[in-house]
């Protein structure tokens, strides 16, 4: 190489490490809501010694904490996951780790695809909200599916969510966007932030512009979560009528086809969808199986990345800020 060839390699090497310190620098690197957590029974049977437990609690544990996940949204099938997190509370808070619990409304594989003719699940779900948790009340219910969209409108999904309105929590569906539409129309509400003119709902009177600006941004009442947010690749465009529609809509983004391209980063039309609303947006690890345990610090890893290619603050409401105001989680400190 000849001296102008080594200045120009040296000058070349420079900008290369430039580049990358750049692209480390923006990284995200604030701690994580996990919007979209299973404990299922693959993952640990936690009345059976191992090898029921390929992944017991402080396995799980250290994921979070080594992926700077500092709150989790937590559901199992059966319920015993989310109870053995929301339990063991000095495990959790030596990992840094508040737990969020969701009631799940399956006993099992088969409730999948009956929970929604099922009229036994409501009373699965008013026994285990009695119940509680050691971690506090149940926060929400769910993940629930509905693979036939139609099915959102049996009388299971009837009354979950008019009991989801009436005790102010939040519901994680993996559904069709048809089955938004329809969800919604079960509440009073309807999916909005001040009652539809001619229903006034007792304790929820009009607002002012101000209360109504911190209710859209979460933290009061029902939110519907809406697990993937179009895992079948509903149309972009379609995404932002339901989020215009619906203030009370939450957008989780696990396995959303079409949300990443080049680099890891934001595909333009997310990334644009994602600036309009930045309050409504969640990430989520769904460990619906265990290779999604093994792989938890990539997927946070991959989050980061496009969280990194956001203005500061938007990335910080959708990787923390949105699901700790929707729970009232304390932010950490460190
Ligand atoms: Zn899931």
């Amino acid at each position: 190489m000849s001296a102008v060839g080594l200045i120009r390699f040296s000058g070349l090497a420079l900008v290369a490490g430039w580049v990358l310190s750049a692209a480390a620098q923006q990284t995200y690197t604030g701690p994580l809501f996990d919007a979209h957590l299973h404990y299922n029974d693959e993952a640990c049977v936690h009345d059976a010694p191992a090898p029921g437990c390929p992944h017991p609690l402080p396995d799980v544990l250290a994921r979070m904490q080594t992926s700077g996940v500092r709150a989790v949204l937590a559901n199992s099938r059966p319920n015993d996951g989310t109870r053995a997190l929301a339990t063991a509370r000095e495990q959790t808070h030596a990992a840094g780790v508040t737990v969020v619990p969701f009631v799940r409304l399956y006993r099992n594989r088969a409730d999948y695809n009956n929970w929604f003719r099922d009229g036994t699940i409501v009373d699965l779900v008013q026994a285990e909200l009695a119940k509680g948790t050691p971690a506090g009340p149940y926060r929400g219910l769910g993940e629930f599916h509905l693979y036939d969209s139609a099915n959102a409108n049996g009388p299971v999904a009837k009354q979950l969510m008019a009991l989801a309105e009436d005790k102010n929590l939040a519901i994680l569906a993996h559904v069709d966007d048809a089955a938004i539409d329809l969800l919604m129309a079960h509440t009073l509400l309807k999916g909005q932030i001040d009652p539809p003119p001619g229903r006034p709902k007792a304790d929820q009177p009009p607002r002012g512009a101000a209360t109504r600006a911190a209710a859209e941004r979460g933290g009061d009442g029902l939110r519907l979560i809406w697990a993937h947010t179009g895992i079948g690749g509903t149309p972009v465009a379609r995404v932002e009528q339901l989020m215009a529609r619906y203030p009370r809509l939450m957008g989780e983004l696990s396995y959303r086809p079409g949300l990443t391209c080049d680099g890891g980063q934001l595909c333009p039309e997310w990334r644009a969808l994602l600036l309009k609303y930045p309050d409504r947006f969640m990430i989520g690890s769904d460990t619906w199986i265990n290779q999604r345990w093994l792989y938890y610090g990539e997927l946070m890893q991959g989050y980061r990345t496009w969280l990194g290619g956001l203005p500061a603050d938007v990335a910080r409401r959708i990787g923390w800020d949105n699901g700790a105001r929707l729970f009232g989680v304390p932010t950490p400190k460190n």
